[in-house]
């Protein structure tokens, strides 16, 4: 029998606000253990906790750009359980009331993935297990998070890798969070169900627990899709389970079975009051919104009529978006400012790091002008490109590079001399071009190009060229 699969994920983003949920503690990452922590943070007895306003906005923000709608009354609830990483034994989350519902992540296809909700919570610490001794870091207890339930409306590892990147993407275009699922600011429970094709009737699921990267979300997802199929194919029966998923064998295996709502008994946090989010609150916010990502895209290839491949290359990174933007409202084409960038600065910037972050010492008014120069024709392409090069490594202004005297370009008269002196000095590449070997005029270019120290143009000089030879 064939069988479909049926996915919904549960992603828990760190925010990333300055202070942490309940306390004034610093919620940078790493530090020496223990030491972003108080009385609130390390759950000791009668510490009061006090509501972030800035987690409240901020998970406003990522709902509203997944489209959800806000409860503007909300409040917390406890979330009871007995474990070393959480001192208090209850984790203040939302349980019946979550800030954000029914939202959406649109995939490329148009496809819609479903948001149950997204609700706000603290984190819990970090237990290390160390030569037989579990230590405890509680630095990370009390940072900001957001859960992101998504409908069980994923029927496939791509649409899974392709969701988690549009939300990973969506969250770091509005800034609430980096999103670095290596540190852990971003991390996905897997829950995997499968049920027979064309059936309406979804299986048992099981729920793969604080999945930290997409290839292994993937690799996950098609070992346990398998795993189910076999199991249901034998005539057995799947057991729900929190699963956890071991990168070195690249198997799932079972952490602990079923656990519900009722074992957490939950119940509204009574140190906390009723949350209510004036009206006006929400629509600033919403106001404030930047683009989003897909709106980018689209905007790129259907207003900037950059071909798709390329505009591609550019939305995943919001700082690079923001750069090649500013070059094109500077006056410099958009051809010119987008292929300079994705050549000649990408490859300045060899990881998806280096791009998100995008640290050359190159400004927009610079490149602006390097750019106009190549659009005006005073300098060619590859000049350009050079210059760029070194602008990029060297932080200089074009100034630096170009001199105003060389401005001037190469005028028509002077073009056709060089050109002359270009058969005159290579008369067997001038004849094999007229013989029909179009290649043979590369030799004819080069002439002018040293000739020039690359300022003339060279689609002129092509023309001069093939005048003179062809007559
Ligand atoms: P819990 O909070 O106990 O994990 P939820 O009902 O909130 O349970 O569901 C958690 C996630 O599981 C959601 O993302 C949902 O889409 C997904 N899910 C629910 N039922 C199924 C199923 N049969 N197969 C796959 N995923 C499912
Ligand atoms: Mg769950
Ligand atoms: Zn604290």
């Amino acid at each position: 029998m064939k069988y479909q699969l049926v996915s919904g994920l549960e992603t828990h983003v760190e925010l990333a606000t300055k202070t942490k949920i309940f306390c004034g503690c610093t919620t940078a990452f790493g530090g020496e253990p223990n030491t972003h922590c108080c009385p609130v943070c390390t759950g000791q007895p009668g510490a009061l906790p006090i509501l972030n306003k800035k987690v409240v906005e901020y998970a406003i923000r990522a709902g509203l750009a997944t489209h959800c709608t806000i409860n503007t009354t909300t409040h917390l609830d406890r979330k009871n359980y007995c474990y070393p990483d959480l001192p208090k034994a209850y984790q203040i989350s939302q349980f019946d009331k979550p800030l954000c519902e029914h939202g959406y992540v649109e995939l490329e296809s148009g496809k819609r993935i479903g948001i149950t909700r997204i609700h706000i919570e603290e984190d819990a610490g970090k237990l290390v297990h160390e030569s037989g001794y579990t230590l405890i870091d509680y630095n990370r207890g009390g940072v900001p998070l957001i859960e992101i339930v998504s409908e069980p409306d994923i029927s496939s590892p791509e649409e899974a890798k392709e969701y988690v990147e549009k939300l990973q993407l969506i969250m770091r275009y509005i800034g609430v969070s980096d999103c670095k699922m290596q540190e852990g600011s971003m991390r996905c429970d897997v829950n995997i169900s499968v049920m027979p094709e064309g059936s309406k009737e979804f299986g048992t699921r099981t729920e793969i627990k604080n999945m930290n990267s997409i290839s292994y979300i993937d690799k996950a997802m098609r070992y346990e899709y398998e795993r189910q199929c076999e199991v249901l194919n034998d005539g057995g029966k799947i057991v729900q389970a929190t699963l956890r998923y071991d990168e070195k064998t690249g198997e799932t295996s079972v952490m602990r079975t079923k656990e519900d709502a009722q074992d957490y008994r939950y119940f509204p946090e009574p140190d906390i009051l009723t949350v209510v989010i004036p009206e006006s609150k929400v629509e600033e916010i919403k106001s404030q919104l930047p683009e989003l990502p897909l709106e980018k895209l689209n905007r790129y290839i259907d207003e900037l009529k950059i071909n798709p491949a390329t505009a591609r290359l550019l939305y995943k990174y919001k700082k690079v978006c923001d750069f090649v933007e500013k070059v094109i409202s500077l006056g410099a084409s958009v051809k010119n400012a987008v292929n300079l960038t994705t050549g000649v600065l990408y490859s300045k910037l060899p990881t998806e790091e280096d791009k998100e972050n995008f640290a050359l010492p190159v400004t927009a008014e610079e490149t602006a002008k390097l750019i106009k120069l190549a659009d005006e024709g005073k300098i060619n392409i590859t000049l350009a490109q050079q210059t760029l090069s070194k602008m990029a490594e060297e932080g200089n202004p074009v100034s630096a590079y170009i001199k105003e005297e060389d401005l001037a370009g190469v005028d028509d008269s002077e073009l056709e001399e060089i050109c002359k002196q270009a058969i005159e000095n290579n008369p067997a590449a001038a004849a094999d071009f007229k013989g029909g070997k179009e290649k043979a005029i590369f030799a004819l270019y080069g002439f002018v190009k040293k000739a020039t120290q690359g300022k003339a143009d060279i689609k002129k000089a092509d023309a001069i060229l093939k005048k003179l030879i062809l007559g």
